[in-house]
Parts: C-alpha cells; structure tokens; sequence
C-alpha cells in the first residue's frame, strides 16, 4: 500500500478542520495531515482517518498507537508544565487520570473532526474553490492563502456545519461530564 500525496483540496479541507489545530495537542496550528491509525498498521489512506496535526505530534506520533502518543505528549507536557516527573504510586495514579482524560479529549476532537469531513456542504465548499490546485505545492503556501476565506466562511456559519466547541471532559463518580472551553483559554 503506497502512501499517495493528496490533493491539494482534501489536504486543505483537512489542515482547517479542528479550527485549523493541532488534534493531539489543540494548541498549535496544525500543518500536516496525519493518519490517525497509521498506514503500516493498515490504517486508511482516506479522509475518514486523516486529522489536522502539528509537525512535532506528527513526527512524535509516527507509527505508534494513538493512545501511546497521548500519554507521552501528556506525560511531556506535564514535565514541562510543572518542571517535575510525576514518581512513585501517587505520581502515577496522578498520571494515570491526566493520561485517561487527554485520550478522551482527543477522542472527542477526533470524532468532531470526523462530523466536520463527513459533511458534504463542507467538502464541496472545498472542492468547489480549490480541485484545481497542483498536488506539489506546498501546503503552507496554499494555506496562507486559503485560511482567510475559509475564516469568513465560518464567520458566516459556512462551510456546515460549525466548528465543534471546545470541550473538555471532567471525571465525576457519577461519570463523564463535558464542560466547553473558552475560545481565549489557552491548554
Ligand atoms: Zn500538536
């Protein structure tokens, strides 16, 4: 199974979904296409299973499971957050929970970024503007160029549907809870 470069069009479509983040980290702006189960373990090379990524949760997440990249990329910023590893059984009951919560928020983006290539509306309003865009060029250009109309579009509540809110999920002993996220708040 070779690894064929998109087009343009579905590359785009794909980098703007997530209100164009990152799906791992939802931090940075994402700048490549990643397959969420990976090509060498029989993942699709379809929309169904490409996200938005940063270059680093691309490149860190490479062949691994989605849920090991989750609990590195959470045990990272951890360390780097609080300037400390997380050790002994405390620590990693701690861990454990942040590790458990950050798979299910990126589960839940992952569903939303699903909703939003899933949308028909959506996909033709790409299609539409940019079929005819070269497959070589690179992303970052087209990109650049293609983020502000698609900014206005969602203004204007098009391309459908709208981006999903932010959301995080908080443990409760009586369950799951999803609390929206603030659009200032920074992760
Ligand atoms: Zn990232």
């Amino acid at each position: 199974m070779g690894r064929k470069k998109h087009e343009m069009w579905v590359r785009l479509m794909v980098l703007l979904a997530n209100m164009g983040r990152c799906v791992y980290c939802d931090r940075d702006s994402s700048e490549e296409v990643d397959h969420v189960v990976p090509l060498s373990t029989k993942g699709a090379d379809h929309w169904g299973n490409l996200v938005p990524a940063c270059k680093a949760c691309n490149l860190g997440k490479s062949d691994k499971g989605l849920f090991v990249w989750v609990a590195e990329l959470t045990y990272r910023q951890r360390a780097r957050d609080s300037g400390a590893s997380p050790h002994g059984p405390k620590g990693l009951v701690w861990m454990r929970e942040h590790i458990d919560n950050a798979f299910d928020e990126v589960q839940v983006r992952i569903e939303a970024v699903k909703a939003e290539l899933d949308d028909e509306a959506r996909r033709d309003w790409f299609f539409d503007r940019y079929w005819s865009l070269g497959k070589n060029d690179p992303v970052w250009l087209w990109r650049a160029w293609v983020e502000p109309s698609a900014a206005e579009a969602r203004t204007k509540g098009y391309p459908k549907p709208p981006p999903p809110p932010r959301v995080r999920i908080t443990r409760s002993r009586l369950g799951q809870l999803l609390e929206p996220v603030s659009p200032d708040e920074t992760p």
